[in-house]
């Protein structure tokens, strides 16, 4: 029989206790001195994945060549996966420039002063909604971020498993009832910085410097390690991978990934599933219309996570005669004017000495 779990309840002393350290310590962030919903918006799509020392820079450059809504929608593809290069997850630009074509169409290049209505476009979910809402237009809303899901269950002691659904439904309901009114962006952003900085994950909070220690639970009964609750991940299936540096003429040969799937659309060193032997790996030249005009040499292992799959890869670098399907480009171009996802990095990293004949560095 299912029970109605009772209503989830915070401290009172909440609130207060987090505004005064965030008032005596916020960390200066270009999007807070000056929260626009625009740099709000942008800011919270970044940092969904990307810490913020890593997307501060990207964050710059991104309002510097975008820097109104309208500049947004209407830039070129290539453009825009080129300022989103190396932050991975490249449905969030693609999903920026849908819902920037929307708020054009819809509400005049203003991202609109509604929870609902931000809900509403593509790639805002509750926790962005809620952040742009808040912080950006003083709506009370909270945002239930991961890691203000991992605070509240240290405080209460929660054992609710922190991925479900129900669990930050509850949350919200809980952190909701005691939001200020008056400071409801202050608020969420002051949860999610301690997150950030002093409750951190895998069982290193600095609960000595934590404003909240006097009335954390996890700290108080010194039980910590066992909060946040987890459910088993599943486990990452692994793929084995062939990656081609393929030269000719002082460039190296790129494609464009499929229109679906992972890293869609996106440019990529060419590759073939499995891990080619140098007899295989001659086949498939052959195969993609090349001819070999040296040796084939091993570029040696390399890995990429992605979120549910990790790439196990083995390199081959061979100069060639033939077009075959692919681009061929200089390091230069390839650096200024293509989005070669992370995935790469290893070889690309490579490819300016492999053009000069250094294989062994
Ligand atoms: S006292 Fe420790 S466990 Fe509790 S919220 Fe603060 S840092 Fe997290």
């Amino acid at each position: 029989m299912h029970r109605e779990q009772p209503q989830m309840t915070l401290p009172a002393q909440l609130p207060k206790a987090l505004l005064d350290w965030y008032d005596a310590g916020a960390r200066v962030l270009p999007w807070r001195s000056d929260p626009q919903p625009y740099h709000v918006w942008l800011s919270e799509i970044m940092l969904q994945q990307t810490r913020v020392e890593a997307a501060t820079p990207y964050f710059e450059r991104f309002l510097r060549e975008l820097p109104t809504i309208a500049d947004l929608a209407a830039a070129p593809e290539e453009q825009l996966l080129k300022l989103w290069e190396g932050l991975g997850y490249y449905n969030r630009v693609r999903n920026l420039q849908k819902a920037a074509r929307v708020v054009v169409d819809q509400y005049g290049g203003q991202l609109p002063a509604s929870f609902d209505a931000l809900l509403s476009l593509p790639g805002i979910g509750r926790y962005s909604a809620g952040a742009i809402a808040s912080i950006a237009f003083g709506i009370p809303v909270p945002a239930v971020a991961g890691n203000v899901r991992r605070v509240i269950s240290r405080v209460i002691e929660s054992d609710e498993p922190i991925s479900r659904e129900e669990t930050r439904r509850r949350m919200a309901a809980a952190l909701s009832a005691l939001l200020p009114k008056e400071r409801p962006g202050d608020f969420n952003q002051a949860l999610m910085e301690l997150g950030a900085m002093v409750c951190l994950p895998n069982g290193a909070p600095r609960c000595e410097r934590c404003p909240l220690n006097g009335f954390c639970l996890a700290h108080l009964h010194g039980s910590v390690d066992r909060f946040p609750c987890k459910e088993a991940k599943k486990e990452r299936r692994r793929e084995q991978r062939t990656i081609f540096v393929l030269l000719q003429d002082g460039r190296v040969g790129i494609r464009r990934r499929p229109a679906r799937g992972l890293l869609r659309g996106l440019w990529e060193l060419p590759g073939e599933e499995g891990f080619l032997d140098e007899a295989q790996a001659q086949n498939w030249l052959a195969a993609q219309g090349f001819s070999p005009t040296g040796p084939l040499r091993p570029l040696g292992p390399a890995k990429h996570i992605f979120t549910h799959l990790e790439w196990q890869m083995q390199g081959w670098v061979v100069p060639v005669t033939g077009a075959g399907a692919l681009c061929f480009v200089t390091p230069e171009q390839l650096a200024e004017e293509y989005c070669l996802p992370s995935a790469f990095r290893a070889y690309a990293d490579r490819i300016p000495n492999l053009i000069r004949g250094v294989f062994d560095v």
